[in-house]
């Protein structure tokens, strides 16, 4: 629930300092649940407890990988699962958040693309990934948000759940709610036009990565089905249009496969697609899955590629975390490991 939400749960009787101490208690404060918040009153909480559960997804398993990686299988009111990954590094945690249960967008390299779409997540389960994942970090961290990011780069298509991803992001940039700075939040899109156009007229919205991943329509068209639909040339005037903010770079993403798109020929085109604007690249080489018909790049074609990328533009390779416990870019299936 936002705030308007909330004042409404509460009552007309209740003054709007009340709603905002709960506001303040359930996303700033992230209280485990309503007797924690006590500064309101007892009746109140009662009352609202009976009438409103308070409550996170509740952790099924605890996937933990070799490099700290932790994936979270959780389990929603419906019994559905969905995963959410935990990725400490140096002096920040990095989470990554599901934005639906499975995926419509039937990418050829990815995992989740075989679960197909089961259904969208509410703003309250998109948030609730946050709190929980806040909430185990507070056992070993003075300050956790002081050194989060999120990015909703797991299950889902974030832009095909746009009302609920909005409302979930605004609660979480809020600096009445779980104040995150708008730098420390991104949301991956596999190139959904319209609604890129979309979250570019909010005034609060994250930082915007767009899944690139081929030179050309053609291998666009052949890697991601979806994208026949929203074509190469429109995706980059919408990204021509999208209003940046000034301290702000759009992000593509590059999955690099083996012998498909991973050539010299691919990044000089890479460079010429982005070069007018304001760009960054984080290229992935490919996580293999049992299920996936490619092969990782060679080690040498994804440094010569990043090298002709890098005298364009910045360029980053972005390293696989949880690769062992299927935690990595392209492996949420809740697969066990
Ligand atoms: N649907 C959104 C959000 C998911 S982000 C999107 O497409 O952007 C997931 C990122 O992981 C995407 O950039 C995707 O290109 C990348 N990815 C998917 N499968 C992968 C795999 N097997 N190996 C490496 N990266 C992969």
């Amino acid at each position: 629930m936002d705030l308007d939400e909330l004042r409404e749960a509460l009552g007309p009787a209740e003054p709007p300092y009340r709603v905002r101490q709960l506001y303040h208690g359930i996303y700033g404060r992230q209280a485990a649940g309503l007797v924690q918040i006590s500064n309101l009153p007892a009746a109140l909480r009662a009352d609202l407890a009976a009438r409103h559960p308070v409550g996170l997804p509740e952790v099924e398993r605890v996937y933990r990988s070799a490099d700290g990686t932790l994936r979270y299988l959780l389990r929603l009111e419906d019994s559905r699962t969905v995963e959410t990954v935990l990725m400490p590094e140096g002096d920040r945690d990095t989470i990554c958040i599901s934005s639906q249960v499975g995926c419509p967008v039937d990418c050829k390299f990815c995992m989740t693309a075989l679960l197909g779409l089961e259904r969208s997540l509410t703003a309250g389960e998109i948030v609730g990934q946050v709190l929980l994942v806040t909430r185990e970090l507070k056992v070993h961290r003075a300050d956790p948000q002081g050194r989060l990011n999120i990015v909703m780069m797991g299950q889902g298509e974030p832009l095909l759940n746009l009302p609920n991803v909005v409302k979930a992001t605004r609660i979480l940039l809020d600096p009445a709610g779980f104040a995150l700075s708008p730098r420390r939040i991104t949301i991956s899109t596999a190139g959904i036009i319209p609604k890129i156009d979309e979250l570019g007229r909010e005034p609060v919205r994250p930082k915007l990565a767009i899944s690139l991943n081929a030179s050309t329509e053609e291998m666009r068209q052949e890697l991601m089905p979806i994208t026949r639909k929203y074509h190469l040339r429109d995706l980059l005037d919408a990204c021509r249009r999208y209003p940046l903010r000034p301290w702000e770079r759009l992000t593509f993403e590059y999955v690099l496969l083996g012998g498909l798109n991973d050539s010299d020929s691919d990044a000089r085109r890479v460079v010429r697609l982005l070069a007018h604007l304001n760009a960054k690249v984080n290229l992935i080489a490919l996580n293999p899955g049992p299920e996936i018909p490619y092969r990782p790049p060679a080690e040498e074609r994804v440094a010569a590629f990043q090298a002709i990328v890098r005298r364009s533009m910045p360029c980053f390779l972005r390293k696989p975390r949880g690769l062992d416990i299927y935690a990595a870019c392209g492996q949420l299936k809740r697969s066990l490991a």
